[in-house]
């Protein structure tokens, strides 16, 4: 090896090159977007296939912008999911709002580190402002504690560790649950048939054991049974458990539900236990004042998650977490190190992230939210939620006038699903052999719509039986996306019985 030179920068593009290769790259982003609404929902490619294209190492030479650049529209773009365009409805994926894309690179340009008030004073009063912001929109004390994660999962899990450092009988920061002179199990509760699996997640990342997130009855409309909570909570506790938190739901991931909150807070507040929000996926429709009536209580939440990469559309990844008495983030998570210092900021009235939440290190997601935000505009803001909740009633519609389809549930927010049943097999679901049978035919009539590239729809248990599921939180679908969608699903379920009828003769 040639003794490496100490007078040059060896990562800096010629600023001519850098601004030839990037209006490049904003062309390529553009005909990337005039091409979302004609895509493939997925490419036609297998694993393999997709491995093999990227299977040779890394060259001794370095290469030139352009060529990275022809090389993403050559391989990258081409086999990447197009997860923004029209008829995309998996998971709750956010369809990627363009000026998100600008404020990628306007962050990545000052590359902030948010760790600290220090390394980056505008981005630590962006964040703030971002906070206030949505607090405002929401309805929650606007002098709250927040601090922006990488999504709903750590959102949960900074809320929930708040909350047992809070709650818990004694100071668990040194010892953590370890202590041998202490009994009882800590435990959280959420909803049985809609609570989110990220909540197992967290009881992964506390060591709580899965065992720990007790599962409470819901109610038809999938809402947590208040009443029944408040019993296991005595009685857990009467066992000599400690119960410390509840999670309700603020839009479950399938339907939608959200859980009557000013009843659970009262709950929480009677035992003694933290309440927090799961908004990941619809918290912002507390900002829609004719839903004003299902989020009545929200602002006695302890804490609230809110996923920014959902709904809004900002580029992934971004999850926000909110806990309306600030200082108890910072018992929960405030860490020194003699290289981590920076008390100048504290005292002056700035603070530090690390302080306030689990990362050190982090991106300067604000940014992306704050222009987000003001891009919309508030109008803006619930003008697109609102017509992606219309764009589910509308579904739930066509779900309902059709005779082989049956509605599983009335629309509440974006997050919308029902069942394939063919009309001769109406009144027979229930027996085991013909459920069986509906599931599969459910199964394959997602998988024929993803596969002819028309519409990204998945599927999902309901009540134990498959049902089609789709988040239409798109902001660029628009009704015909939805009819497209339904008519291919309709002629996939005919294709599919005509197919199951001829097995069985
Ligand atoms: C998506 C989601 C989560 C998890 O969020 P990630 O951003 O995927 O980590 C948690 N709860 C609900 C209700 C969600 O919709």
């Amino acid at each position: 090896m040639t003794r490496p030179s100490i007078d040059v920068r060896p990562g800096d593009l010629d600023l001519d090159e850098f601004r030839r290769v990037g209006y490049q790259v904003i062309d390529a982003i553009a005909a990337y977007h005039a091409g979302l609404a004609t895509r493939r929902v997925i490419p036609d490619v297998t694993p393999a296939e997709v491995a093999a294209r990227f299977a040779d190492p890394l060259a001794a030479d370095g290469e030139a912008a352009a060529a990275l650049l022809a090389d993403w529209q050559a391989r990258v773009a081409p086999l990447s999911t197009p997860i923004g365009s029209p008829r995309h409805f998996a998971l709750v994926n956010g369809s990627g709002a363009m000026i998100g894309i600008l404020a990628e690179a306007l962050a990545a340009c000052i590359n902030t580190n948010g760790v600290a008030w220090k390394m980056g004073p505008a981005a630590a009063a962006v964040e703030r402002q971002c906070i206030r912001w949505f607090a405002r929109f929401i309805g929650y004390p606007d002098d709250c504690g927040g601090v922006f994660v990488s999504g709903g999962t750590m959102s949960n899990f900074t809320a929930i560790l708040t909350a047992l450092r809070h709650v818990a009988p004694y100071d668990s920061t040194p010892g953590g649950l370890q202590d041998a002179a202490r009994s009882g199990r800590f435990l959280l509760y959420m909803s049985d048939q809609e609570g989110h699996v990220s909540v197992m997640r967290v009881a992964d990342m506390l060591n709580l054991g899965r065992a720990a997130v007790r599962l409470v009855p819901s109610r038809p409309d999938f809402t947590i049974d208040v009443a029944a909570l408040d019993r296991m909570l005595v009685d857990d506790r009467a066992r000599g458990d400690l119960p410390f938190c509840v999670v309700a739901q603020i839009g479950s991931v399938n339907v939608g539900a959200i859980d009557p909150l000013d009843a659970l807070a009262d709950v929480c507040a009677r035992r003694g236990v933290w309440l927090h929000g799961d908004g990941a996926c619809g918290l912002l429709a507390a900002g829609l004042p004719e839903l004003a009536g299902r989020f009545r209580g929200l602002q006695r939440a302890d804490s609230l998650s809110l996923d920014a990469h959902k709904w809004l559309g900002v580029p992934y990844d971004c999850g926000l977490v909110l806990v309306r008495e600030r200082e108890r983030m910072r018992r929960a998570f405030s860490i020194t190190a003699p290289y981590l210092r920076s008390e100048a900021a504290v005292a002056d009235g700035g603070s530090d992230a690390l302080e306030y939440g689990p990362q050190m290190s982090q991106a300067f997601r604000a940014l992306k939210v704050w222009m987000v935000l003001r891009h919309f505009g508030l109008d803006g803001l619930r003008a697109m939620l609102g017509k992606n909740i219309a764009l589910a009633r509308h579904l739930h519609g066509l779900v309902g006038a059709h005779p082989d389809f049956e509605v599983l549930h009335e629309p509440v927010l974006y997050l919308y699903c029902f069942r394939y049943v063919p009309r001769d097999l109406r009144g027979r679901d229930g027996e085991p052999e013909v459920t069986q049978a509906i599931d599969d035919l459910n199964r394959q009539v997602a998988e024929a719509v993803l596969r002819s590239g028309v519409a990204f729809v998945t599927t999902t248990r309901i009540r134990g039986r498959v049902a089609l599921r789709m988040s239409i939180c798109s902001q660029r679908t628009l009704q015909d996306d939805i009819d497209v969608t339904f008519d291919a699903l309709a002629r996939e379920g005919e294709a599919a019985r005509g197919a199951a009828r001829q097995l069985a003769d």
